[in-house]
């Protein structure tokens, strides 16, 4: 079975904007970052799919639930197909360090692993794209690459990646 290049994109901060909403449930609170676009489109044809991996601690607090959050996946889908890009998968971990540890939650790379495991990713070539520090050791950690950008910038801008 060929290897799948994959690109590893947290979701708040690097695909939507988190600025005005630190939860995004809402789906009238989803605003995408500049470039995410264009910019996952030069990936794309590279041969590269894309996966999200995304901390809701929202969940385990209560504020909005699993069907919350998996509607905005789907319209994350929804909005890539629009563009000609296909996600294709979403792991996010549900828990909150206040109600007992977990694996999943970034910095843990079990979300990562799970899904370089399940689709038979090529990890020389597949890397993650993070805001936090979190991202960037749950990468590490899985034993990919990964980039640090700046929360909600305009994707464009950047040339390592
Ligand atoms: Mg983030
Ligand atoms: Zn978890």
């Amino acid at each position: 079975m060929e290897k799948n290049k994959i690109l590893f994109l947290d979701r708040d901060g690097v695909i939507l904007n988190n600025e005005k909403h630190y939860y995004i449930y809402r789906k009238s609170d989803m605003h995408y970052n500049l470039g995410v676009f264009e910019k996952l489109g030069h990936y794309a044809k590279m041969g590269y799919i894309f996966i999200l991996i995304s901390n809701q601690s929202g969940i385990s607090k209560g504020i909005y639930s699993t069907v919350d959050t998996e509607s905005i996946h789907q319209k994350i889908k929804t909005d890539f197909e629009i563009h000609g890009l296909m996600l294709a998968d979403d792991f996010y971990c549900p828990h909150h360090p206040q109600n007992g540890h977990c694996f999943c939650r970034k910095p843990g790379s079990l979300l990562i692993e799970k899904a370089l495991a399940k689709w038979n990713a090529d990890l020389a070539q597949s890397f993650m794209v993070g805001d936090s520090e979190g991202d960037i050791e749950a990468a590490t950690r899985a034993g990919i690459k990964a980039y640090k950008i700046e929360p909600n910038s305009n994707l464009m801008l950047y040339t390592a990646w």
